[in-house]
């Protein structure tokens, strides 16, 4: 492949690191390498220090806090984009760093296992510095499918978790069905495809839910609160002997939705409990 003459610096080689640092390479970028641990640069261009970084660049260590000394030895005028994952303060706090260091600031979040990076299948979401990431988009989607979310740079962090959150209840709610199902005899095999699908028809409801809790209006002609509450509470009755806290929780929030007088509305009301709110608004 033509070399690309495009220089981008990776600082951090860990398992993400090396992964961007080896889409950047094979895509023809003049790369150069910066690690804590230098043994793990093997095959790239090696920086003995951040100090001496060239061209764009991309961080992707562990968390925001250890990132810092490291960001602390770039010179004024570097184009940075962070890829450490962290918290939407986080990032704006690096954010507000880089300004008054003379940094122009693009921050990210890569939402895909290493083995995905330089496939349309990684998603990454970037904000911060417009014009920045306008020069450098054909370098960043090398990596993957990106979007830039605006100028906010908690965006990303934010779009991060919240995603994650999905994956995580998802995730904890598929584990305890296997161990529900699985005491009545049935293998993951055998229950895995009647999961997946009802996946897909709850992903379809999504929107729905998303539109109620835009609008604030939560009538329903579909499913209640407090229907919803009593299948929670067989779930929970049926879950003795296996540790139930998945389905607890959302118990909880459930009855404290009809607690709060909610229990007529739709299932998405439940977002005022989790906001916090004193019940839904009068309609
Ligand atoms: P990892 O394999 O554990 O690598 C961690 C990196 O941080 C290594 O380069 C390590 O250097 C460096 N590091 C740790 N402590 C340091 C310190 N005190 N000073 C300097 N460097 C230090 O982690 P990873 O999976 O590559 O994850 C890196 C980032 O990508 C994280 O923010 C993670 O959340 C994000 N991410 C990862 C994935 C994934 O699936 N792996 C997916 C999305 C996002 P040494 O080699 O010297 O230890």
């Amino acid at each position: 492949m033509q070399k690309n003459p495009k220089q981008v610096s990776v600082l951090g080689l860990g398992r993400m690191g090396s992964a961007l640092a080896a889409a950047f390479t094979r895509a023809g970028y003049d790369v150069t390498v910066w690690n804590r641990t230098p043994g793990k640069a093997a095959g790239f261009a090696v920086l003995a220090d951040p100090a001496e970084a060239r061209g764009v660049v991309v961080t992707c260590l562990s968390t925001c806090d250890i990132q810092r000394p490291v960001l602390e030895r770039l010179p004024a005028g570097t184009t940075l984009v962070n890829l450490t994952s962290g918290t939407p303060a986080e990032a704006r706090a690096t954010a507000e760093w880089a300004s008054q260091h003379g940094i122009t600031y693009v921050d990210g979040v890569i939402m895909a296992v290493p083995q995905a990076i330089g496939t349309p299948s990684a998603r990454l979401l970037f904000a911060g510095a417009e014009t920045a990431f306008a020069e450098h988009r054909e370098l960043l989607e090398v990596l993957g499918t990106t979007t830039f979310l605006g100028a906010d740079v908690g965006l990303p962090a934010a779009y991060d978790l919240a995603l994650l959150g999905i994956m995580w209840t998802t995730m904890a709610g598929y584990l305890h069905a296997l161990a529900l199902v699985g005491g009545e005899g049935v293998a993951p095999e055998r229950f895995t495809p009647v999961a997946t699908g009802w996946l897909d028809a709850v992903g379809a409801n999504l929107p729905r839910l998303g539109e109620a809790v835009a609008s604030g209006d939560y009538r329903t002609e579909v499913s209640s609160v407090d229907i919803n509450a009593r299948g929670l509470a067989h779930l929970v009755e049926a879950s003795r002997g296996l540790d139930a806290r998945v389905p607890t929780a959302v118990r909880e929030l459930f009855e404290q939705a009809v607690a709060n007088g909610q229990g007529k509305h739709g299932v998405a009301s439940v977002v005022e409990v989790i906001r916090q709110s004193q019940g839904v608004p009068q309609r």
